[in-house]
């Protein structure tokens, strides 16, 4: 089973996130039918997500969304502290020339934003937060991002490894922060160890799991587990309901205008891809709905 192992310093200052996030890239680039460019920058973002959900709260959710004006178009991704996620990408066959033999992710991105969504229960409108995209290679705008917005410096580290044919062999990453109140000692300490590190793709080629992966960054500083008992999974939570009430969302007039077309609706899931049929005689309930609501 595959889970995000998380750790804090002894002195509580650093904490962490590692994970082996191969099977829900792998799953959410099949659903996507995403090409070798595609499939790199939603493996990572995917990756992020997941490392960064898991430092919140029981059913909190993060969502990034990268808005670039490269040929990749948007990337979406989203996770829950109990490692469900899912995402999308626009234009997931785009590509670009490689740059010095690899994968151009900032090119496929180009230069534009990304809002990290924080959503909790029963809570009506979620917290967003916007950046620029400062490298549009994923890893370092969420870095940038967790500064910028949330005052924490970090250390982020996210890769994929594609086979020659451009399937996902694997994908991993890590997220080290610096809680508010570290002292110089602790922050020199970590940057020494930071910048010893071997490269991630290297660890991840070797078939390294979350505990080296964390230990190349955190070297001798002492790390200690916490329990985060959830598998991570690709699942899509959309719904006929959901479907529905994003219609009712659009508002009355164009649910009026959807009514006077006399036709059923089909709703792609952008996620998973499932159609939901959303019939006149349903879309002539929701519009009776406003009229009771008035
Ligand atoms: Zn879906």
């Amino acid at each position: 089973m595959q889970r995000v192992f998380r750790f804090y310093s002894d002195d509580l200052f650093i904490r962490a996130t590692s994970v082996i996030s191969t099977p829900v890239v792998k799953a959410m680039c099949e659903v996507q039918k995403t090409g070798p460019l595609a499939t790199m920058a939603l493996g990572r973002a995917v990756t992020g997500a997941v490392l960064m959900a898991a430092q919140l709260r029981d059913k909190q959710v993060v969502g990034l969304h990268f808005r670039g004006n490269g040929p990749l178009g948007s990337v979406y991704t989203e996770a829950s502290y109990e490692g469900e996620c899912r995402g999308w990408v626009d234009q997931p066959d785009a590509s670009v020339p490689l740059k010095d033999g690899r994968i151009d992710v900032a090119s496929g991105l180009g230069i534009g934003l990304l809002n990290v969504i924080r959503s909790q229960p029963f809570e009506k409108a979620p917290h967003i937060g916007t950046v620029e995209l400062i490298s549009s290679e994923i890893g370092d705008d969420i870095a940038y991002y967790l500064h910028q917005s949330l005052q924490i410096p970090s250390v982020i580290s996210l890769g994929v490894i594609l086979s020659p044919t451009g399937e996902v062999e694997v994908a991993g990453g890590v997220l080290i922060e610096l809680m508010p109140g570290a002292t110089e000692g602790v922050i020199s300490s970590l940057e020494a160890s930071v910048a010893s590190a071997a490269s991630l793709s290297k660890l991840l080629a070797e078939g390294k799991g979350p505990d080296a992966l964390l230990k190349n960054y955190t070297g001798s500083i002492k790390m200690n587990p916490i329990e985060h008992p959830y598998e991570i999974k690709y699942s899509c939570r959309c719904s006929a309901d959901r479907v529905e009430r994003s219609i009712t969302m659009l508002g009355r007039e164009e649910v009026q205008n959807m009514v006077d077309e006399r036709r059923d609706f089909e709703v792609r899931c952008e996620f998973c891809g499932r159609t939901y049929l959303i019939g006149l005689t349903r879309l002539e309930e929701i519009l009776a709905g406003f009229a009771q609501m008035n």
